[in-house]
């Protein structure tokens, strides 16, 4: 019987251990496995290969994200890192044009020492990713929403765009999770995800994730996995599945408490403009001056000003000086990415706390400025 999101995320994990009918999925430590004989196996090696907390993890993953395969990974560049060995000398890459600094800073280090290119488009612009591409053009990599200007990419028209040039779409779906977005049900081949946010929603584990379509990928990315062994560790796939089952609750608190700000925010004398698309738990704001920056984060006290995100706990990012800093300041300011922007991860907090201490701050800045 097929299950609904909702259910299959409540029971991830459940059943593993006949056994012992173990409802908690348990924590294999062992890296070796022993073998009933010659060329015999239990399906278990040696732990990088693979391991039985591991799978339960990366069958979810699929699971969660309509997709064939699951790969667990120490962190989500590892996944990215894993996703780019897919590709040699001269391939050229279509990527959003904002798009998560670290990502950004892999790109470039790539291109400078492997022959890899990647050029940047506007992906909510369908015509330019088409006119982009070149015979070199093997894959078209996105991130939608972007991070942090929250720009919406049609991942269904770019699907048409991938599929009609024989290349791959890659998805990075951390923002929005498969809870609000399924990107392989909408002709995605690859989901890469920093499980670290919101897959693991509660900042204590650094993982990322790749889901991909198709044997071929499949065969791919476990040849890459186990070559390069950047895997999280037993007690890491235990806590992302233990968190999982609480994702589409989480998000959907997440969800509502950002509509909510969003909306106040907007109204707001303080505040220059809002970036929300209309869903999920992160909302990104420019203050109406520069210089009320430090003020504004020196004075939260319920909210956190740290470099993370899609956590219970709600956290305000400085982009200019933490998660973009890499990206040159012409480029940054070209997509408007400027020094009055904030990225704000809603959490899963009393709407009207996080409200309360917006406004304090908020008014505040105005009132001593007049
Ligand atoms: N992709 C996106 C959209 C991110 O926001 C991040 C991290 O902030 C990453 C990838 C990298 O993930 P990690 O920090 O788990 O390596």
């Amino acid at each position: 019987m097929s299950y609904q999101l909702e259910t299959q995320l409540a029971q991830t994990g459940n059943r593993k251990d006949p056994a012992t009918g173990a409802v908690s999925l348990p924590i294999h430590l062992s890296t070796a496995y022993i073998h009933p004989g010659i060329g015999q196996s239990t399906g278990y090696d040696y732990s990088r290969t693979a391991n039985p907390t591991r799978t339960a993890l990366e069958e979810a993953l699929a699971l969660l994200e309509r997709g064939d395969s699951g790969f667990a990974f120490s962190s989500g560049m590892a996944a990215v890192h894993a996703v780019l060995q897919l590709f040699k000398s001269g391939d050229e890459l279509i990527v959003s044009e904002d798009l998560y600094g670290g990502s950004y800073r892999l790109f470039h280090q790539l291109e400078e020492r492997t022959g890899l290119n990647f050029k940047y488009v506007d992906t909510t612009l369908p015509n330019s990713v088409e006119k982009a591409l070149t015979t070199n053009s093997k894959a078209i990599f996105i991130e939608s929403p972007t991070n942090p200007l929250m720009k919406e990419t049609d991942i269904e028209a770019i699907a048409h765009i991938a599929k009609s040039h024989n290349i791959l779409l890659i998805v990075d779906n951390t923002f929005y999770t498969p809870i609000l977005q399924q990107p392989i049900t909408l002709g995605a081949d690859i989901v890469i995800h920093s499980a670290t946010k919101y897959l693991g929603g509660h900042n204590d584990v650094l993982a990322g994730a790749v889901i991909t379509k198709g044997q071929a990928l499949a065969e791919q990315l476990t040849t890459i996995q186990n070559s390069i062994g950047a895997v999280p560790s037993p007690l890491d796939c235990w806590l992302l599945v233990r968190s999982l089952k609480t994702l589409g609750l989480r998000v959907e608190r997440q969800q509502s408490n950002a509509q909510a700000l969003a909306a106040f925010l907007q109204a707001h004398p303080a505040i220059d403009s809002v970036l929300y698309p209309g869903q999920g738990g992160m909302l990104s704001f420019r203050l109406q001056r520069e210089e009320w920056v430090p003020l504004f984060l020196e004075r939260l006290e319920l909210i956190a000003f740290a470099e993370s995100l899609g956590g219970v706990e709600s956290f305000i990012t400085y982009p200019t000086t933490q998660t973009h800093a890499d990206i040159p300041v012409a480029e940054r300011e070209r997509v408007g990415i400027c020094a009055r922007l904030l990225r704000f991860s809603v959490g899963i907090e009393h709407v009207q706390d996080l409200q309360n201490e917006l406004q304090s701050i908020l008014d505040g800045l105005v009132g001593e400025d007049s």
